[in-house]
């Protein structure tokens, strides 16, 4: 099939919930993508943040082909030794005492509104409000659309469950204005991806940790987009000297496999108990075996080393194009989550940049995200800046 037979199987059976760029991509390798018809493309998008380790790394896929040999499924009605080693591993290089395994980052932002809702009746008195912030993103369950702080998420779904209020983001005192008699939890990303590659300022997470010792709150951290390397960082958290009661991650952690998770100190999680929440996949051996094989090859082989090297590479290159072109506005990130916010909408580049070879995503609008695998190399980073430069100057 070429790309233009599957785009008609895509326009005539599959649901009309995306906008998508007119590529079919159908191999992968690294920092890079074919498409149906033969086309390479830089891939600075890598599933949104879920290739890492970049398209079909080898120890992905040797992990994939080993577990799915041994055992591929079982239910949690018994145990499961890679979801318990995975959850060792978590808890071992996090500030974490226990991990519920879910599929996708709404599910472990889910998990996490669950055990708010659990540890508030049991522990705070019946309090279930959950703060968060304008411009998050948490997902697209009815709960976690609620929690989103944008408009279009929530769009033609009322009623929304009770129980969420949102602030503007990186503003201490509106969200300490904002706390009640009902408040439970604070959760934020410690960096805003989809509203526009957002890092707050270097106190903000600190302020909400003291706020929520102070008012007896639970923090909890979206690290679904930023956890697992993005940064430079196991966990983006580590950047800023701060530790949640409570994380989500999703994306990165199954090397391109569903796999979510919900982390919590032991004190917090101690509110599940067996049957108050479950997943018939959650943390199934195939999952968990690659997402073992994730983490250990994040933290060796110099991958977070190469993701501050390249990030860099790639922020200064950035930087360089904002002084050459007014029209860009900002340029930010940490590690391999970079934005470039435009004066104009980012879509048009987007396409060129697609049509050069070059995927990158635009996010809040005016903000072009720049993803690629944390195994990036120079040549591929230069090549992608050399791209977007030819694509800026035709504006
Ligand atoms: C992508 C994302 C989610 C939702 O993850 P899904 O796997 O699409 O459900 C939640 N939070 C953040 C910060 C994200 O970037």
């Amino acid at each position: 099939m070429k790309n233009r037979d599957i785009f008609k199987l895509t326009d005539k059976y599959v649901a009309n919930t995306y906008a998508r760029y007119p590529v079919a991509l159908v191999r992968g390798k690294g920092a890079r993508v074919w498409d149906a018809d033969g086309k390479e493309y830089l891939d600075f998008v890598a599933g949104i943040a879920v290739n890492n380790l970049g398209h079909c790394h080898a120890a992905v896929v040797r992990a994939i082909q080993a577990q799915a040999r041994k055992l591929i499924h079982v239910s949690n009605l018994y145990h499961i030794a890679p979801q318990a080693e995975l959850a060792r591993e978590l808890c071992r290089r996090s500030f974490a005492d226990r991990v519920f395994f879910c599929n996708s980052g709404a599910e472990a932002n889910e998990a996490a509104i669950k055990l708010t809702r659990r540890y508030g009746a049991e522990r705070l008195g019946g309090k279930y409000e959950i703060l968060s912030t304008r411009n998050s993103f948490h997902g697209r369950t009815l709960a976690t659309l609620t929690a989103t702080g944008q408009e279009k998420v929530r769009a033609g779904y009322d009623p929304l469950p009770a129980g969420f209020r949102q602030v503007p983001y990186d503003d201490l005192p509106a969200m300490e204005g904002a706390i009640d008699g009902k408040t439970a939890a604070i959760l934020v990303e410690p960096i805003q991806g989809e509203g526009g590659v957002v890092v707050p300022d270097p106190g903000y997470l600190q302020g909400l940790r003291e706020l929520c010792d102070r008012r007896g709150l639970l923090l909890i951290f979206d690290e679904v987009q930023v956890g697992m390397g993005r940064t430079g960082k196991l966990f983006a958290y580590e950047h800023f000297g701060v530790e949640p009661d409570v994380m989500t991650l999703a994306k990165a952690l199954g090397g391109g496999l569903p796999l979510g998770a919900m982390l919590a100190k032991e004190a917090v999680a101690r509110s599940f108990s067996p049957s108050s929440h479950a997943s018939t996949f959650g943390g199934n051996p195939l999952v968990c075996g690659v997402g073992l094989a994730v983490i250990r090859t994040l933290l060796q082989d110099g991958v977070l080393k190469n993701c501050v090297k390249m990030g860099k590479l790639l922020f200064s290159g950035l930087q360089r194009l904002k002084k050459r072109f007014p029209f860009v506005r900002d340029v930010r990130g940490r590690g391999l989550i970079l934005g470039m916010e435009l004066e104009h909408d980012g879509s048009e580049i987007v396409q060129d940049c697609l049509t050069e070879g070059l995927l990158i995503n635009c996010t809040a609008q005016k903000v072009l995200r720049f993803l690629p695998p944390l195994t990036v190399g120079k040549k591929d980073i230069e090549r992608a800046l050399s791209i977007l430069e030819r694509v800026l100057a035709r504006r």
